[in-house]
């Protein structure tokens, strides 16, 4: 008899005809004969609303209070969901996080989770019970209750099959699975069968938002194979696994793009030791996470100096390099929000020579300037006008064939 971690995301349960149909899933699932563990989000849009009557109440709400106010979101939902199988003649029981206990750390709202005491879960399955568990949510050392940041539900599900060793752990959400682009902007993107731990968890940070990236991190981590598939449909999703040879044949998986960053550059930046540091120090210290960053060999000891921030940050970080590029001399800060990165991953890059250059001239071809580069083992990303994101991912995606099944070969 198998083990199954099971978590719908919130547009799963939404309403109570779709926490009803979860309840008929799940009980699928359980009537042949396996344990479940299901972890939920709170109801679609309720995490928002309840932040939103937090700053009704105060513009900068206590990071207790706010943690103890959010995690009610996924009570209802665990509480809703075990009535429905209750009243589909099976025996159920919530468990809100603190209960479990998931202990974390004391971060508020950016809680870690460090340990899983998975004795009350697996006596309530002993009583052949579906345990419903609730995301987001955990227990710091004084006995607080914390929250693990937005889209944290993920990471309970993924961590909850680690502690618990299942055999499986299954995220449904409201899309199929992990396509090789953005099927919104490429009609022609494909659903994945596997994908590599690394290789999405490339494609979450650059804005593919199937699974939260810290829930890919534990899984890599602890090894744990995440099916991420749709509430809505019974067909296969994709499967998140550690890598295997087969991926290795593949040149290109996916193409990412990310529309949320801004350019700053900074011109004629003397090249002497520490001016890198004394530029990025004031980023940093703001928590502020820079992404690319290029800089120039210099010319008569003066060079250029381009990096990205998330646009919500650009300009905090415009006014916070003003005067360090005064100070150390610099020409002056020139900042471009009007950008996008598109890039593409593949674990088999390792392997294969010309990836970048194919990707150049695919961008060539189509004339789209490319106005900085940045690679990695597995990953060339290109920073071009944002205007032309469209357009260059459904190049990029054609270009690496991974329009037809099987493709992104060589
Ligand atoms: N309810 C939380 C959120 O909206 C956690 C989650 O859904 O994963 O961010
Ligand atoms: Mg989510």
């Amino acid at each position: 008899m198998s083990l199954v971690v099971q978590k719908f995301g919130g547009s799963s349960v939404g309403s109570v005809e779709k926490i009803k149909n979860v309840a008929r899933r799940v009980l699928e699932y359980a009537n042949e004969g396996h344990r479940m563990v299901v972890v939920l989000s709170a109801m679609a849009g309720q995490t928002d609303g309840l932040i939103d009557l937090a700053k009704e109440m105060a513009e900068d709400p206590d990071p207790r209070e706010l943690d103890v106010l959010m995690a009610t979101g996924e009570q209802v939902s665990v509480a809703l969901l075990c009535m429905a199988i209750q009243s589909m003649d099976r025996e159920a029981r919530s468990l809100l996080g603190f209960q479990v206990p998931i202990m974390t750390d004391r971060l508020y709202g950016k809680a870690r989770i460090q340990d899983i005491d998975t004795q009350r879960i697996m006596d309530e399955l002993a009583k052949g019970r579906v345990v419903a568990v609730a995301g987001f949510q955990g227990l710091d050392e004084s006995g607080n209750i914390t929250t693990l940041g937005r889209g944290g539900s993920d990471t309970t599900a993924v961590a909850l099959a680690a502690a618990l060793g299942a055999d499986l752990c299954e995220i449904f959400t409201d899309v199929e699975g992990v396509f090789t682009t953005d099927p919104s902007i490429c009609p022609k993107a494909r659903k994945m069968e596997a994908i590599s731990y690394d290789e999405m968890l490339e494609m979450a940070s650059l804005g593919a938002k199937v699974l939260d990236i810290r829930s890919v991190e534990f899984a890599k981590k602890f090894n744990v194979p995440i099916h991420v598939r749709s509430t809505f449909t019974k067909e296969k999703g994709t499967m998140v696994v550690a890598e295997t040879k087969d991926m290795e044949k593949v040149m290109v998986s996916g193409v990412a793009y990310n529309k949320n960053e801004a350019r700053v550059t900074i011109t004629k930046v003397p090249d002497r030791p520490g001016i890198a540091a004394q530029i990025f120090e004031p980023i940093f210290q703001a928590g502020i996470v820079v992404d690319m960053i290029v800089q120039n060999t210099s010319e008569d000891g003066i060079t250029d100096l381009t990096f990205t921030v998330p646009k919500p940050d650009f300009y905090k970080t415009m006014k916070l390099v003003g005067p360090v590029a005064q100070d150390i001399g610099a020409e002056k800060v020139l900042g471009d929000e009007d950008i996008a990165k598109v890039s593409i991953i593949g674990v088999g890059m390792r392997n294969h020579a010309g990836v970048a250059q194919r990707m150049f001239q695919a961008l060539a071809g189509d004339n789209i300037n490319i106005v900085m580069i940045s690679t990695s083992e597995i990953k060339v990303s290109c920073v071009i006008e944002e205007k032309y994101t469209e357009l260059a991912v459904r190049v990029l995606h054609k270009a690496f064939g991974l329009e037809e099944e099987g493709g992104g070969k060589t």
